[in-house]
């Protein structure tokens, strides 16, 4: 007889997203299984990690874990971009990224997901899944045999595989990533390396292990263009190499193991959540690897969707506020992330004619770059007469309001990139609603601000105003009127 095995969420493969989501749901009470198709330690791309996953990390109760975990600090890089003369960037204040062996990072999260409650499966294999009346068979080949996990919500997780399917929107020119991990005898130094070369770009850091990753992102057509197949692979990715100053990172660098290829191109699924499954991570969406922040992304993208699933499941009035909050987020994220890729690629204006560079420069249509206004002066706060901006208003939109999504009135606005309910855990929509009321001559800086004293502190609704200004939220009245 067929095994079975009977649980309430099911999450298709246990990378952070799928670690993560799995994570905050059995924290919020729910039956969760995790099917990862290989056994851990595996090695994965994306080794350099951002400052700003360790909001995520402790979010997610990991911090000491990843402390202790023996990876390294990214304190510094050398970066080639903008002119053929490098330069050094240091990390802003507070914690540094990492540099971390994905094989053990990605270890620590599934461990912890099982100390939470979660069943892992692994390695197992995720079949093709079939809809049921209440809910979700996925055939899994684990230990040689065939289990069919029955499940009432399933999660794809399975990254760049996305083995629910689904349609995937190219957000990015195809890109290739050849890589490879060197060895050498003295290393000159830990920084990651970025650079721009005339074809390409070039990517480099040292890892815990002692190895360093030189990484080459091309348009595939140079392939093609060239003919290299498997066997030449190698040669053309040290071509590529020998045209970087990446190796100097090395006195003696020698290749260890073979050269991958990988695909790089960023992409976003059309439709990453409906009422029984969901998409995290890279199944979700892809961002640029020029950002270092595609672990960042795939952890957001599970707590955010941790919260989706939960509403679905637990409060499914407000199935639709879930459904609404999620699409828009990932939408979102995925759309400014590529507005902020083409800024960055525009930014090689040594190259700014060759092909690679070209593709890659244009911002997707979707998404106008925020014009903020520049800080007030002294005058402008003293004297100056503000009211609310017309084209200002009021909508319901979704919101993360504690372990739930429910509609909340927001403040929209053109300029803003979508809806905002909340500022500093202050509510918006009643000082919105306040300044709507603002007498036609309207009222300074100080004035506005103070009329806030009763709902917050001074400095709190000073801050609150400066955003509202800086937003293009608050028109200025002059004697000819608002403008
Ligand atoms: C070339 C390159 C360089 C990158 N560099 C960086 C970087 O420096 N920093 C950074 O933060 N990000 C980087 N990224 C992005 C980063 O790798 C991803 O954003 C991140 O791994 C996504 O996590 P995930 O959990 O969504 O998917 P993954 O980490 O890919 O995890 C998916 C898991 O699903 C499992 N799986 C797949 N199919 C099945 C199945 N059928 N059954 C069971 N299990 C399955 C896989 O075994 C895997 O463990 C890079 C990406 C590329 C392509």
């Amino acid at each position: 007889m067929e095994a079975r095995l009977e649980t309430e969420v099911c999450v298709i493969g246990g990378g952070p997203a799928g670690a993560a989501l799995a994570l905050r749901l059995a924290r919020l009470g729910h039956a969760v299984c995790v099917v990862e198709r290989h056994a851990f330690p595996r090695s994965h791309v994306g080794e350099s990690l951002t400052p700003g996953v360790w909001p995520l990390l402790d979010a997610l109760g990991v911090v000491d874990e990843v402390r202790r975990g023996g990876f390294l600090p990214a304190l510094e890089s050398l970066v080639c971009w903008e002119e053929p003369t490098g330069r050094r960037v240091r990390g802003r204040a507070g914690e540094p990224g990492l540099l971390v062996d994905r094989g053990r990072f990605d270890a620590l999260l599934l461990g912890a997901a099982a100390s939470a409650g979660v069943r892992v499966l692994q390695p197992a294999v995720a079949q093709r899944p079939e809809r049921t009346a209440d809910g979700w068979e996925l055939p899994v080949l684990h230990e040689g045999r065939r289990l069919v996990v029955s499940a009432r919500f399933l999660a794809d997780a399975s990254g760049r595989t996305a083995c629910l399917g689904g349609r995937k929107q190219m957000v990015s020119a195809r890109t290739l990533a050849l890589y490879g991990y060197w060895r050498g005898d003295t290393p000159h130094g830990p920084e990651t390396r970025v650079e721009a070369g005339p074809d390409g770009w070039y990517w480099g850091a040292h890892l815990p292990d002692g190895t360093f990753n030189a990484m080459a992102f091309v348009d595939p057509e140079l392939l093609r263009e060239r003919g290299i197949g498997r066997r030449t692979l190698e040669s053309f990715y040290r071509e590529l190499l020998g045209r970087s100053s990446l190796l100097e990172a090395w006195t003696a660098p020698r290749l260890v193991g073979s050269v991958l290829a990988c695909d790089a191109t960023c992409y976003r699924d059309t439709v990453p959540i409906e009422r029984d499954r969901i998409k995290v991570g890279e199944a979700s969406f892809s961002i640029d690897p020029l950002s270092s922040s595609g672990v960042q992304k795939a952890l957001q993208t599970a707590l955010s969707g941790a919260v989706a699933v939960h509403t679905l499941l637990a409060r499914p009035e407000h199935a639709e506020a879930a459904l609404r909050f999620y699409t828009e987020d990932q939408r979102s994220s995925a759309e400014q992330h590529a507005a902020w890729a083409a800024g960055y690629y525009r930014d090689a204006r040594s190259y700014q004619e060759r092909p690679f560079w070209k593709r890659r420069a244009l911002a997707p249509a979707a998404v106008a770059p925020l014009e903020v206004r520049p800080p007030l002066s002294e005058d402008g706060l003293s004297h100056r007469r503000w009211r609310l901006a017309s084209d200002a208003a009021l909508v319901d939109t979704p919101c993360i309001v504690g372990d739930v999504i429910e509609l909340r009135r927001a403040v929209s606005h053109p300029r803003l990139g979508r809806p905002v309910a909340y500022l500093e855990g202050v509510e918006l929509a009643p000082l919105v609603d306040w300044l709507g009321q603002v007498p036609g001559e309207g009222l300074t800086m100080p004035q506005l601000a103070d009329s806030w004293a009763r709902r917050m502190p001074f400095r709190r609704s000073v801050a609150i105003m400066g955003w509202l200004y800086r937003q293009g939220l608050l028109t200025e009245v002059t004697a000819d009127g608002p403008r």
